[in-house]
């Protein structure tokens, strides 16, 4: 078994920040992921990163943006202490040396980005995330924290007290992909979930294959709720045949969006007639599709992106990426042609719920990242803001799992006095039919291979690698369906039912979907047999996964009737405060989602926010 006092699951930028964060507060640290760090998903960020560096910006003001394009369902003390650190975050890049673009005075540029009042965005070219993971990757070398890639954690190791709030986290079980061999790895003080985010739910997507929500999955079958699922944001500027991000930098360096009419819809259609193209992306999203909803849209499907105007020595200076992106996956030359662009899913609002310090209702178990839902983002996230909240938070969930001195944390987390009880209308019971394949977790533990009683910690990573022993024992001796039946199901429903335009009937449906999804994944089983990199396998346990994020997403957005941010109801035009101003709670339940609701704290550092009708 490997032991270490920290153990962070993913080595995006989330993971790497933590694990330096706690390896400075003189943790032993190790790095677990199924990826190489600089393979992560964070190196395929474009655009930048939000941060008050300028003398005539504030934190203030950041945070007041933030909490607008949240539609007023952001947590303030997550919002204030984001704002208040990305400056000294992004600072810190810069001295560890992230190349960022500079003006001719030698500071780093910033740029405006959607919903921003003040351009507040670094950024390294069109290839920030990618600078970001190098920069990171070299301290994670320099400090010698161990990282061992190519892992796949499959479980957290966790006790099986009955209520959640009991339990403690002491490690997980994590298959070796490169020999087949599955391993504990124990966790003396905290494990640190930093897995990213679960695009694969949906198959128009911006996300990498390997974003498949295993972090927020493992969390919520081990007890740890789920907050504000619903909230998934469509990126208004996707590549219509493969969902490869155009950035946002091209709207804030000036790019035109252009219905197929030649209009500027933006303003010639009224949907934001101050900020125009560079509105919240909620908003941008729902705009395209109405053009092409309405007739206005090219061959039914797109819109198109112009930088032509910005000439060619800007375009090479400050988004060279993007003309490679659109040369080669749309065949355009963005300097002579528009690009065509569509929404497509690119994140996820929600996540495991931690409070500011990273913490879960489980002992010992931290979350950062994409995968985690401070609450930040609220309904709807700012370009440029996702960066800045992995570093920030992703710091600070090191910092606290190494034992460093923090205040107590403002957000509360676990279902507590002021929760409120809620009900889904499902059309199917959601929830697990029966111990999936190989699946012998009923509930953060509770079924153990021996029926024993579990004492130690090391005894609990033990349980935990014997029962992922035999689930993959079980897929691979198996002799049933292939994963990506079920996968590409799931997607198409979710992509079809439960995309930017929501309807009651179409969510019931894709719940329907699911569930057969569900029942059909009893039957999956992996036909490679080999042990050396089986991918086939890796995907198979990823895939049910993408079917518990999914439920989720679709019970949480039909549960919420109104409009806010990212989430919009056909049956449902409104932002109604006076009943929703609270965030959607999903409690696993042994298969059984529980659903109840945490009201939002709109209580800032130095000041109350008051809710005000969002226009850009
Ligand atoms: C195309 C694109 C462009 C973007 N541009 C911007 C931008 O300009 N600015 C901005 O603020 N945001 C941007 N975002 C959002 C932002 O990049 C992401 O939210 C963020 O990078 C996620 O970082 P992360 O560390 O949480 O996850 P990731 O970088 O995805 O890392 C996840 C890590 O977890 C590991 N992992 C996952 N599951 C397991 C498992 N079961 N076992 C072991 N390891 C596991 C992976 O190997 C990986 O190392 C963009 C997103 C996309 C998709």
């Amino acid at each position: 078994m490997n032991e270490h006092d920290v153990i962070v699951v993913g080595a995006g930028g989330a993971g790497m920040r933590a694990a330096i964060a706690a390896h400075e507060e003189g943790a032993d640290v190790a790095l677990v992921s199924k990826l190489h760090p600089v393979r992560s998903h964070t190196g395929a960020a474009e655009g930048g990163i939000n941060a008050a560096l300028h003398d005539e910006d504030s934190w203030e003001l950041h945070a007041y943006d933030t909490m607008k394009g949240s539609d007023y369902l952001g947590d303030a003390p997550a919002i204030d202490t984001f704002a208040q650190d990305a400056p000294d975050e992004v600072i810190q890049l810069e001295h560890w040396g992230m190349p960022f673009s500079r003006e001719e005075d030698g500071k780093v540029s910033q740029r405006p980005f959607g919903g921003l009042s003040f351009p507040r965005t670094t950024y390294a070219g069109a290839e920030t995330g990618h600078h970001l993971l190098h920069t990171m990757y070299e301290q994670v070398v320099k400090r010698g924290i161990e990282v061992y890639d190519e892992w796949y954690v499959s479980d957290l190791a966790v006790t099986d007290h009955e209520d959640p709030e009991d339990r403690r986290c002491y490690g997980c079980a994590a298959y070796d992909i490169k020999t087949g061999e599955v391993a504990g790895f124990h966790a003396r003080d905290g494990v640190i979930l930093a897995t990213g985010g679960p695009g694969q739910v949906y198959d128009h997507t911006t996300n990498a294959v390997a974003n498949t929500g295993d972090g927020p999955a493992m969390a919520y079958r081990a007890g740890v709720p789920l907050e504000d699922m619903e909230f998934v944001q469509f990126h208004p500027t996707t590549l219509p045949s493969t969902g490869v991000l155009i950035s946002e930098g091209v709207r804030g360096e000036g790019g035109i969006l252009y219905n197929g009419e030649e209009e500027r819809f933006m303003f010639e259609h009224g949907y934001a007639n101050n900020e125009g193209e560079l509105a919240s992306r909620d908003v941008v999203s729902r705009a395209e599709l109405t053009e092409v909803n309405e007739g206005r849209g090219i061959d039914d499907e797109y819109v198109e992106l112009d930088m032509r105007h910005l000439g060619e020595e800007r375009i090479v200076d400050r988004l060279e990426n993007i003309l490679h992106l659109a040369e080669d996956f749309e065949g355009v030359d963005g300097l002579d042609e528009p690009m065509p662009v569509k929404p497509g899913q690119h994140y996820e609002m929600g996540g495991i719920e931690t409070n500011e310090n990273g913490e879960t209702c489980i002992n010992g178990l931290y979350a950062a990242g994409e995968c985690a839902c401070v609450s930040l983002h609220g309904s709807n996230r700012l370009g440029g803001n996702a960066l800045p909240e992995l570093l920030v938070f992703g710091a600070r969930a090191g910092r606290h799992a190494a034992g460093g001195d923090m205040a107590k944390a403002e957000i509360p987390t676990g279902p507590s006095a002021r929760s409120e009880d809620g009900a889904v209308d499902s059309p199917v019971k959601p929830g697990a039919v029966k111990p999936a394949t190989g699946d012998t977790v009923a509930d953060g533990g509770e079924v153990r291979s021996d029926g024993g009683a579990v004492t130690t910690a090391g005894e609990v990573v033990e349980q935990t690698v014997i029962r992922e022993r035999e689930r993959v024992e079980t897929l691979l001796e198996g002799d049933g369906i292939n994963h990506a039946e079920v996968r590409d199901d799931i997607q198409e429903t979710m992509t079809e039912n439960v995309n930017v335009f929501r309807e009651e009937d179409n969510l019931k449906s894709a719940l329907e979907d699911i569930r057969q999804a569900r029942e059909a994944y009893q039957d999956v089983s992996v036909s490679d047999p080999s042990r050396t990199f089986n991918t086939d396998l890796i995907h198979t346990i990823e895939t049910r996964n993408v079917i518990d994020l999914a439920e989720a997403i679709t019970l949480g957005a039909l549960a919420r009737e109104e409009f806010r941010g990212a989430h919009w109801r056909k049956d449902h035009q409104e932002r109604r405060d006076e009943d929703w101003l609270k965030h959607t709670m999903l409690r696993w339940n042994g298969g059984d989602p529980d659903l109840y609701y945490k009201p939002v704290i709109l209580e800032g550092e130095e000041k109350t926010y008051e809710p005000k009708e969002r226009s850009y």
